[in-house]
């Protein structure tokens, strides 16, 4: 009843086009080039204005219900467990939500937040690779608090946009400190560094 009226009340509009569907129409979806820059990445953030609007609208004006649409572009084995990138907690408390998280609950897989964040980092988007990498360094620790999967697992981290892959390769680095061997990086999209320093 609350979700219907609220559904009344603020119709979900897609943020490119108005149309009153989704907060990205299907019609606008599939305007969005899939050109797998690496292999679970399959878009690149500069060269499709419609996602990188979106990603925008996603992570800095809190459009939570962008996760389902933009899920759709991820295609990951089903058999593959998805790590969301954490968020450290201030961070997490600011936003309200972990944009990774949200696209892995609408995605089929079984979905785990196997990495948990022990260090606030400053924000990555005005760092040097170099400077984004010493950063990121030592951020994350394996959950102890949840049952741990079987080191065989195929592992598939997640987050929105890649851009130096330090957050992954850290991120991949303690996975495989503590045993787990087959990691994967994904992506909605691929960012060129601009700012090289
Ligand atoms: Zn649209």
């Amino acid at each position: 009843m609350l979700i219907k009226l609220l559904n009344f009340l603020f119709p979900a509009i897609c943020i490119n086009c108005s149309t009153e569907d989704e907060f990205l129409c299907d019609n606008c979806l599939a305007q969005i080039k899939t050109t797998y820059p690496k292999p679970f990445i399959p878009c690149s953030f500069h060269k499709n204005p419609i996602l990188r609007k979106a990603i925008h609208k996603f992570k800095y004006s809190f459009y939570k219900d962008l996760a389902k649409p933009l899920s759709k572009l991820l295609k990951p084995p089903r058999s593959a467990i998805i790590i969301p990138i954490p968020l450290h907690n201030k961070r997490l408390s600011f936003r309200g939500f972990n944009q990774s998280e949200e696209l892995a609950k609408n995605l089929p897989n079984k979905s785990l937040n196997l990495l948990v964040r022990v260090k606030k980092t400053s924000s990555q988007a005005k760092l040097s690779k170099s400077e984004r990498q010493k950063n990121i360094k030592n951020s994350f620790e394996l959950n102890s608090k949840i049952e741990l999967p079987p080191k065989s697992s195929t592992l598939i981290l997640l987050d929105d946009v890649c851009t130096t892959f330090s957050t992954m390769n850290e991120a991949a680095l303690t996975l495989k400190k503590n045993g787990y061997n087959i990691v994967h990086a994904m992506a909605l999209a691929f960012s060129e560094l601009k700012n090289h320093r």
